[in-house]
Formats: C-alpha cells, structure tokens, sequence
C-alpha cells in the first residue's frame, strides 16, 4: 500500500475520534504514529508559537520547519533565535529556488505588488510542496475561526492539496485561548503582536491593522487575497 492510501485509511477511522482530542493529545499521537516523518510548521505567529511550546512540553524530540520567503521582518527573524535557545532546537529553513534578485531578473521587480499569488507560489507554495514530499503528515497552527478557507478544517485531515496527512492541533480554538497560553507559559512572541499586527506575514505584505479592522486585514492589503495557499482544499474524507 503507497503512502497515500496507508494515511487516507488511517484517518477513516480516527478523524471522528479525533474531534474530541485535546491539543497535547494530537500532539502526542502524530509524533508517536509518524516520528520523523511527522514535523510542526511555523510562521511564529500567535498560534505557532502556542504550538511550538506544547510540543516541546511533551518531552520528545520533534522536527519544526518554517518557510523562510526571505522577506521575513527583523522581529520575526530574531523570535526564530528566541525559540532555538528556549526549546534547544533548531528551526529547518526551508528556501524558495529562487532568491529575490533571481526572481526580480526573471518576473520583474516587486512581483508581490503585481501579482501576489504567483509570489507567494514561488516563495512558499512550491518550496513547501518539495518539502512536504519528505512527510507523511505535518502539523500546522490553523484555527477554523481565522478565514473562511480554515472554517470547516478537522483536527486531523487528508491534505488534497499536497497528499498527506494534515494535523491541526488547535483548529478549534480562539484567539483569546491562544493568548492566554502564551501569557500562562510565558511563551516569546513576536513584539509586532503589541503594535496592531495581529497577523505577521512577509514585510511586503503586511501593515498594523487600525481598531475595528478584520484581524487579516492588514495582510496582502490592496487584494482580495487572505491566504497564500498554504491552507487550501481537503479531501471529500476529510469534509465528512
Ligand atoms: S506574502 Fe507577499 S512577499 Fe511574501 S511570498 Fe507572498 S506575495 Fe511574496
């Protein structure tokens, strides 16, 4: 049986099941099911510092990567050697093919103004894909309240759009759940969290959001867009 079927037959029976986990518990269960083949994805938001914190309270190794577009803001860069000294681990970078003065040659200066979705495919889509095709399941920070795209996310869900095994160990929280996790543990969090951007992204696309503003607002702002692909469709199983 190929990878595929072995994790779509895998979830037929636990993603019910699964609902009612706690976070610790999806945790434990992914890195005990899938060991190295498991790891967390972070953008050190809120929610991936959260989670970040929980895995390392269980005692047991674990691999965390991030997508480093390499238009990260200074703040962002300095809470990734936060997190490598508090939990004594080392953060996978993992880099578009690209870098951005190949990509300025080739598409032409200040593509994430013209056209954001072929961006952030160049910079974060493909080179996650590459490195997806590594797993067999990743973890990620989502939550169902934070776009429409994420409502209907299950705790553990088939990943159509890079065949896998998708882990959302928080996917049921609030945002006031999450910060009272990282004031309860003292967790490091990204200081431009205290300057009205709830969410941090690239430098290009990212602005403090005014008071009253869509939490998402101040992300690719000018465009329809919300999400950089990352977080896209599940499987009709996972939907069940
Ligand atoms: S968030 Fe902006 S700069 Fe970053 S990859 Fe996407 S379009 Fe490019």
């Amino acid at each position: 049986m190929n990878d595929r079927l072995h994790g779509q037959d895998l979830l037929a029976g636990l993603q019910s099941q699964a609902e009612s986990w706690t976070p610790a518990h999806t945790l434990r269960w992914a890195l005990q099911t899938f060991g190295d083949r498991v790891a967390v994805s972070s953008a050190f938001g809120a929610e991936g510092v959260t989670v970040t914190d929980m895995a390392s309270r269980l005692g047991v190794r674990f691999r965390l990567f991030t997508l480093d577009t390499e238009f990260l803001f200074p703040e962002t860069y300095s809470l990734m050697e936060a997190i490598e000294r508090r939990y004594g681990i080392t953060i996978e970078r993992i880099y578009p093919q690209l870098s951005p003065e190949e990509q300025d040659r080739l598409h032409g200066p200040h593509l994430w103004e013209r056209d954001p979705d072929q961006c952030c495919r160049l910079r974060k889509v493909e080179p996650l894909r590459q490195h997806l095709r590594t797993l067999n399941a990743w973890i990620t920070s989502i939550r169902r309240d934070q776009t429409s795209a994420r409502a209907h996310a299950r705790r553990i869900e088939w990943d159509a759009s890079f065949g896998l095994i998708k882990i959302n160990p928080i996917v049921d929280w609030t945002s006031a759940q999450v910060w009272d996790y990282i004031y309860r543990y003292d967790v490091p969090f990204n200081p431009l969290h205290q300057q009205n951007y709830p969410t941090i992204g690239c430098t290009h696309c990212t602005r403090a959001v005014s008071a009253g503003e869509d939490p998402r607002a101040g992300r690719w702002p000018g465009f329809a867009k919300t999400e950089c692909g990352l977080h896209g469709s599940s499987s009709p199983q996972s939907e069940t």
